[in-house]
């Protein structure tokens, strides 16, 4: 008897909604995400999208672009001061851009779409991410990630290179789309021998889209609203590589 109440009780409040709770998922507007629960409102701090420069995503179309959350499974990667987990905000991240350069008519190749990371042990999944984005013959690839660092006023965007041509070309086109649309400090682009840019046969780049380590970009980090503009510059980043 008790379980059917608890039932009941369970069907109604599905129906009606958790009161107070974020009724927008993200499939829905912008604007219509409510701001998180924190001390500040990420969404309110973005400039707004009209005040962008026009860009055409459409020179995406066709293209096959290899998308890779960083770490996942048993590597979750650093920790914000809310507890988050960096292996969550980079899925998160890199679903918006799928969804963005999808709607664009790109292929997008993910290296995971899940929790669990592509291989076994640390240097396999590494492998694997490589792995799947040479053998799709990948136009790009972009690895997404959250940095950390002890000094936690530390905030913003920063766009790694390893390659000297195209690559170079690529991180500086989208780390100055990803900090127009975010509104966010530049730290520019940094040449780093990571092993997802060293191994990768195509114009490569990692993103590490803000600080985790520091709390208001910890709390931007996981916040669809931000996280959606982060697919957004990084979409605009590679447009603007394009051609576009
Ligand atoms: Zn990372």
């Amino acid at each position: 008897m008790l379980n059917n109440w608890l039932s009941l009780l369970l069907a109604v409040f599905l129906l009606l909604g958790a009161p107070g709770g974020r009724g927008a998922g993200p499939g829905s507007g912008e604007w219509s995400v409510p701001p998180s629960t924190g001390v500040i409102e990420p969404a309110a701090e973005l400039p707004p999208l009209g005040a962008l420069p026009p860009r055409d995503l459409s020179v995406l179309a066709g293209r096959i672009i290899a998308v890779d959350p960083g770490h996942g499974g048993a590597n979750p990667g650093a920790h914000g001061p809310s507890g988050t987990a960096e292996a969550d905000n980079t899925l998160a991240i890199a679903r918006y851009l799928q969804a963005e350069l999808e709607k664009a008519g790109a292929h997008v190749v993910m290296t995971r779409t899940g929790w669990q990371a592509p291989g076994i042990g640390e240097l396999d999944q590494l492998k694997a991410r490589v792995w799947l984005a040479n053998r799709s013959r990948a136009d790009v690839f972009v690895s997404i990630h959250n940095d950390s660092n002890p000094d936690r006023t530390k905030t913003g965007p920063t766009t790694y290179y390893y390659g000297l041509g195209n690559s170079r070309r690529l991180a500086r086109d989208v780390q100055a789309e990803l900090v127009q649309s975010l509104g966010a400090v530049d730290n520019g682009t940094v040449r780093r021998s990571f092993y997802v840019l060293r191994h990768t046969r195509m114009p490569a780049v990692l993103v590490e889209a803000g600080f985790i380590t520091t709390p208001a970009d910890d709390a931007r980090l996981r916040d669809p609203v931000y996280q959606r503009r982060i697919a957004l510059g990084i979409a605009r980043g590679l447009a603007r590589y394009f051609g576009g």
